[in-house]
């Protein structure tokens, strides 16, 4: 087996290392992401003030430490995406190179607010302030923080939270861990007095967990403003789950600080769904309007329904923070054939992800046809959409490579699931003649030219950045493409 996996987040790296640790037979796994960096959401995603979620980089340390595994960063796969500074590689010189591929993709974009789109220093998707935050190679400008006073952010997950966290925390709480010192400016430089965290639904059907719950009442700076206890109110009868009692638990007890005086304060407005934002007429209290309409949860399909009622809230600056969803990915048409083949998009937008087949993950072409494709898989939120977390990516992460990927290789061939094989779209159609060791030829240029990062890369990067940092803090990472690229060739 020659596998190819794009995307090196979590779950092409816990794929990778569960094949590695079940089989010691020859194979080879390389690794493609466009950042120029592995772990992808663990670098950019997971919050700085969680440096135990980021433990599971030593799983993918030690499979790096494996022969079989290599790494290519700043490389750009398929039709979609990429940064300007990318190796853009073409979707045929993998299927020319690789016996099996894996597509590890996770799920790039915003969900956006059909009434908020986003709209400079006015509106921002949630995404946008954490790439800020992790000093992502997107390189989006900093949230205008030293103008604003009241913040609004739309949704309640574990995003809105992390992200109303990181405003409301006192920038010197922040500092041991792994946020940039041009970061930490612009926090200490904010004037922010609220932040409203508002979703459609009530505390019952939030989709943030308890301990993030917890975190924000445990804020040292900040004060949650009590909620009215009808909301807080059940129905009687009404079976509650743990993490259900829980939050109610949390939301009653309410803010450890109870100190009136505190200069910050945070809310959750539920049962309201944004309308409209408009410049305020009042323009001395809150640059902008925002109306939202009220909501109540429909008991049968569990939705949020308007009301008919609104209220108006003034504000400065609104973060949607609804979720996110994958990126089309196009394969060509099959050149192997006889009979020429259309292009086949992977994602489906329905479904927000790529048409996989449960639980190997095998991926599958659109209907009418809806083949499965031969030695094609996904995994992770690539697979499943934006929900759960790390431990529930390497559940499945696992469930491909001993289901899918490996049960394949070693029962070659075998008749998979009931679906009828496309085989229009087969990879490389004589494996015998693959080589372990090649790699395509746009990828063996690129790492002559410097324009290719390998995982032996990364740990200089990573050594150097915990070098460059004040004692006690985490790291201080580069900033950028041109920072990394100029100290990796120096
Ligand atoms: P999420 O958990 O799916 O939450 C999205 C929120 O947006 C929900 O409250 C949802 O409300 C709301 N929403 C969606 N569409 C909306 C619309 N059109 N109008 C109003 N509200 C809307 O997404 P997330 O917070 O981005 O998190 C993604 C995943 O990463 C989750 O599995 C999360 O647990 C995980 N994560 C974990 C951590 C951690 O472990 N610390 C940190 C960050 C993220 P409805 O429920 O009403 O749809």
């Amino acid at each position: 087996m020659k596998l190819g996996i794009i995307g090196g987040g979590p779950s092409g790296f816990y794929v990778a290392s569960r094949i590695l640790s079940r089989t010691s037979r020859p194979l080879r796994i390389d690794i493609y992401d466009r950042l120029w960096c592995p772990h992808g959401l663990v670098r950019y995603g997971v919050a700085p003030d969680h440096p135990e979620v980021k433990n599971c980089v030593h799983k993918f340390d030690q499979a790096a430490s494996d022969s079989r595994l290599r790494f290519f960063g700043n490389v750009n796969i398929g039709n979609t995406g990429g940064f300007g500074h990318n190796l853009q590689l073409p979707v045929q010189s993998l299927f020319k190179n690789y016996t099996h591929l894996l597509f590890a993709t996770g799920c790039t974009k915003p969900r956006l607010h059909p009434s908020l789109p986003p709209q400079k220093d006015v509106v921002l998707p949630a995404l946008d302030v954490v790439h800020w935050y992790t000093a992502h190679p997107s390189n989006v400008s900093p949230p205008p923080l030293d103008k604003v006073k009241h913040v609004s952010i739309i949704g309640l997950g574990n995003v809105s939270l992390d992200v109303a966290r990181i405003l409301l925390m006192s920038p010197e709480e922040l500092a041991p861990y792994d946020v940039p010192e041009s970061v930490l400016d612009v926090l200490r430089r904010s004037t922010i007095e609220h932040v409203s965290i508002i979703g459609r639904r009530g505390p019952l059907e939030a989709a943030f967990t308890t301990k993030e719950l917890r975190e924000m009442m445990n804020l040292s700076e900040a004060r949650m403003v009590p909620l009215d206890p009808s909301v807080l109110q059940v129905e009687e009868g009404t079976k509650l789950t743990r993490q259900q009692s829980r939050t109610l638990d949390l939301l009653k007890k309410g803010s450890k600080n109870t100190d009136s005086s505190s200069k910050k304060t945070w809310s959750l407005e539920f049962y309201r769904n944004p309308l409209e934002i408009a410049p305020s007429h009042n323009s001395h209290a809150h640059g902008r309007t925002l109306s939202l309409g009220h909501t109540e949860v429909d008991k049968t399909t569990g939705k949020a329904v308007p009301t008919g009622l609104t209220t108006q809230l003034p504000t400065d600056l609104v973060i949607t923070s609804l979720g996110f969803h994958g990126e089309s990915f196009t394969l060509p048409s099959s050149s192997s054939s006889s009979t020429p083949t259309a292009d086949v998009d992977l994602y489906s937008p329905t479904l927000g992800h790529l048409r996989t087949l449960s639980p190997t993950n095998r991926l599958v072409s659109p209907t009418p046809s809806g083949h499965i494709l031969k030695h094609m898989y996904a995994s992770g939120w690539a697979a499943m959409g934006a929900k759960g977390v790390l431990a529930a990516t390497m559940m499945d992460a696992y469930n491909v490579a001993d289901e899918g990927i490996l049960k394949d290789v070693v029962m070659a061939d075998q008749e998979v699931e009931s679906g009828k094989l496309e085989e229009e779209l087969l990879l490389n159609p004589d494996e015998s003649s693959v080589d372990l060791n090649s790699l395509p030829s746009e990828i063996e240029k690129g790492l002559v030219e410097g324009a290719v990062t390998t995982y032996e890369d990364w740990r200089k990067v990573d050594e150097e950045e915990r070098r460059r940092a004040k004692e006690g803090k985490e790291r201080e990472r580069m900033l950028s493409w041109e920072e990394v690229s100029r100290y990796l060739r120096r």
